[in-house]
């Protein structure tokens, strides 16, 4: 049976995306919907989860991220480790301080923790980001604020303390991110 009749079958409109056999599955976009729920394409572990058009792809991974470095047992250093940092860049992505680097990153982790994790838990999971990513890339790319590196501390909010108590608040008690603007303007 394909994964379009379970559909049809269940009466699920307007469907984005298919997460099969859980968080450490396969997501399928619509362009995958006839591939068949068997062992040999799709075997499905008797998960099936459905998101319709209203769903945001990012925060499905997001989600799932946290489940995995809430999960993961910390018995080996790559996982224990790799899905924490899987974590942080994916909260980083979602309050808009992300960049293609961060993006570069979760597919290194992704390598890194497929080849060298202990046992299942740490091998796949990163498959929600790196499926996501390669088939709603848009969900991120639209919370990437900059093409270039962005600093997951943010040293002008870590300031203001500071500034309280000077009781400064005019540009130069201010760090500037993007000095060159300064020079453009
Ligand atoms: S890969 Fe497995 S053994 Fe290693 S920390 Fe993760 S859950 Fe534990």
């Amino acid at each position: 049976m394909t994964v379009r009749q379970v559909l049809a079958d269940c009466g699920a409109t307007d469907t984005l995306a298919v997460q099969i056999s859980g968080p450490s599955g396969i997501c399928l976009a619509e362009a995958e919907f006839d591939r068949k729920i068997a062992f040999e394409d799709l075997p499905t572990a008797g998960a099936f989860m459905i998101f319709d058009e209203t769903r945001d792809m990012f925060e499905v991974a997001r989600n799932f991220a946290h489940f995995f470095a809430h999960e993961s047992c910390g018995f080996c250093t790559p996982c224990r480790v790799g899905t924490t940092l899987v974590r942080n860049i994916m909260d980083k992505i979602a309050k808009n301080h992300g960049s293609p680097y961060d993006i570069n990153e979760l597919f290194k982790l992704h390598r890194l923790m497929q080849g060298a994790s202990h046992c299942g838990l740490g091998n796949s999971a990163c498959n929600p980001m790196f499926d996501t990513l390669n088939k709603f890339r848009p969900a991120y790319e639209r919370r990437l604020m900059s093409l270039n590196y962005e600093p997951a501390f943010d040293l002008d909010a870590a300031l203001s303390q500071a500034r309280q108590m000077t009781g400064r608040d005019d540009a130069a008690a201010h760090f500037d991110e993007h000095p060159e603007n300064e020079a453009e303007a």
